[in-house]
């Protein structure tokens, strides 16, 4: 007798489901995104105990009429394709004929659909992948889904399911990046009977990330925005100074669609270079829409990743996006020299009730020309209020204060310039008047050995007179030379208090020389060089944290003020 059987389609849909809908929120997603490639301007979703007694889309879609309301069930049933070479291009979310089958086979299904222009409506039922009845049935335009006691066919998976509350986190998560991804779709989410979230339709981008992620997230955020003949970039990047433990505040959204793409996560990353600690995450919000020939969605039977044709073009525009979207918001910063003064000295008379109204909102300066035709420095005109405890310097901006701590400041700018010495063939050097002798242990002379060509790079210039003795006769541009020895000597303790791997030497080296170089926490400042130090940040590339990652400034917004003096909400 012959082993080998046909499975039947029930079964097969059933085993179908394991991978197409492992857990509520994965029939969710397939419902919402249904939802959305039937044109829908609105969607609701109605869940019971954390989606496993009942999931509810309703949506005001294009409808379906009676025979394809039955036919959405059938395996490999799709409006959304009909030939291979339309995988290439393919629009919609769904192309694989498979959700409705797969959700339908493990649990009790009831369909209610209707197209605008039919008198009446359609409502099927199936239960564990059979159909049980078909009637017509008055219903408004748009398709409702209700999914009951999901995976009651299949025992072995129903075990499988958490709590409750932790099915619907993932609910929440899902749905939550459906309407990111669409901000102008209105939905609304409910759990037993509570309303979770609801987001108008119609919304800007910028409104629905706040509905969603919240107004501090917004505000903490960088606009992005990138655009070649092949791909547009858009979305929103977490600022410098604010990163995040976990990468579970990335978004990306690739032709609308929500996929992981360890990629496009690594080119926003390697942006954010020195700007961002380690073991640390950017959050983002991006959008990438390209030509959908370019992308292959078709590599995951839930289409989380993807695959890219050319994923070297992919990097290189991704990580250009986020770079000059993070370099914008640097210069932003600080090229804001508040004319705060001009605003309350320019003989307009303010009555009381606008003062702060008007403080809110300082006229742009007016940007003063050189003779030579170019624009003045933002950073001659810099609104500095005050140093305060030796450490940090108060300036006023556009939006409100800036404090800006002067150590990490001065790292940055030091870094950028001896790194960028290193990539000039001859680096200037200062010589020494009077040239400095180190005496070294045996353990620093051996790791100068290997160090002084990184150092020679940035502008030093040594002799090593005989064994463990080594003299210093020219230092870079950029360092003091009275307090050299001291420098020198405290970057080599820096240097001995680790063991540090070849590959990253010349990053530890530049890193430990701008630390040690730069004025100290307590340092007092005179007003000229608390001036430079913040015209030399404002020309410094990455100078919203300092070389180990930290927050050089932090921004006091007047709308913050405002909030905490209660005059907002
Ligand atoms: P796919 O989305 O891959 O085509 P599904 O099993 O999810 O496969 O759906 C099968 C078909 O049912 C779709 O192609 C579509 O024609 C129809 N359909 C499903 N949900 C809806 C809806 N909410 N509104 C209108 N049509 C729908
Ligand atoms: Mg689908």
């Amino acid at each position: 007798m012959s082993k080998i059987k046909i499975l039947p389609d029930t079964l097969i849909s059933q085993i179908a489901a394991g991978e197409v809908i492992d857990r509520p929120a994965s029939a969710v997603k397939e419902l919402l995104e249904n939802s959305l490639d039937a044109g829908a301007s609105f969607c609701s979703i109605e869940i019971e105990q954390g989606g496993a007694q009942l999931i509810a889309v309703r949506d005001n879609g294009c409808g379906m009429d009676a025979s394809d309301a039955v036919a959405a069930f059938a395996r490999h049933a799709t409006s959304k394709i009909a030939q291979f070479s339309d995988l290439e291009k393919i629009e919609s979310y769904g192309f694989r004929g498979e959700a409705l089958a797969a959700i339908a086979s493990v649990s009790l299904v009831c369909l209610k659909t209707r197209r605008d222009k039919d008198d009446a409506g359609t409502e099927v039922v199936f239960s564990a992948g059979k159909l049980q009845s078909q009637n017509s049935a008055g219903c408004p335009p748009g398709t409702e889904i209700v999914v009951r006691n999901l995976f009651f066919s299949t025992p072995a998976r129903k075990k499988f399911l958490k709590s409750p509350n932790t099915e619907f986190a993932h609910i929440v998560a899902i749905s939550s990046h459906l309407a990111l991804a669409n901000p102008a779709v209105g939905f609304e989410l409910k759990h037993n009977g509570k309303t979770i979230f609801h987001c108008a339709l119609g919304q800007t981008p910028e409104a629905r990330l706040c509905e969603i992620l919240g107004g501090d997230f917004l505000s903490r955020s960088i606009p992005v925005s990138f655009a070649t003949p092949s791909i547009h970039i858009h979305g929103f990047i977490g600022e410098p100074g604010m990163p995040r433990s976990s990468k579970r505040h990335q978004y990306l959204f690739i032709n609308g669609r929500d996929v992981s793409d360890p990629l496009v996560a690594r080119a926003i990353t390697d942006a954010y270079g020195s700007r961002l600690p380690p073991r640390t995450w950017p959050a983002f919000v991006v959008n990438v829409d390209m030509d959908p020939r370019e992308v292959d969605i078709n590599v995951h039977p839930r289409k989380l990743t993807v695959k890219f044709l050319d994923s070297g073009r992919i990097y290189k525009d991704i990580f250009q996006a986020a770079s000059q979207a993070l370099e914008k918001f640097e210069k932003k910063i600080f090229a804001s020299a508040s004319t705060a003064q001009n605003a309350q000295n320019d003989g307009t008379q303010y009555d009381a009730q606008n003062l702060s109204q008007a403080a809110l909102k300082f006229p742009q300066p007016e940007q003063e020309k050189r003779p030579d035709g170019l624009v003045a420095e933002p950073f001659s005109e810099l609104q500095i209020i005050a140093q305060v405890a030796d450490s940090y310097i108060l300036i006023r901006t556009e939006e409100g204060l800036a404090i800006v701590d002067q150590h990490a400041a001065h790292e940055r700018i030091l870094y950028e310039k001896f790194r960028s010495a290193a990539t000039e063939s001859r680096p200037q050097t200062q010589p020494l008047l009077v040239p400095l002798a180190l005496d070294c242990s045996r353990e620093e002379a051996i790791f100068l050995q290997d160090a002084v060509r990184h150092l020679q790079a940035f502008g030093f210039e040594f002799d090593q007179w005989s064994g463990n003795t080594f003299v210093i006769r020219g230092c870079p541009l950029a360092m003091k030379t009275e307090n050299l020895s001291k420098i020198f000597r405290d970057f080599l303790n820096d240097m001995m208090s680790e063991k540090i791997n070849k590959e990253i030497l010349p990053e530890r080296i530049l890193k430990s020389l701008a630390c040690k170089t730069a004025v100290k926490f307590g340092m007092k400042l005179s007003l000229p060089e608390q001036q430079k130090l913040m015209r030399d940040l404002g020309n410094t590339p990455n100078g919203a944290t300092c070389p180990h990652g930290r927050p050089t400034k932090v921004i006091v917004t007047f709308e913050e003020l405002e909030r905490r003096f209660y005059r907002r909400k």
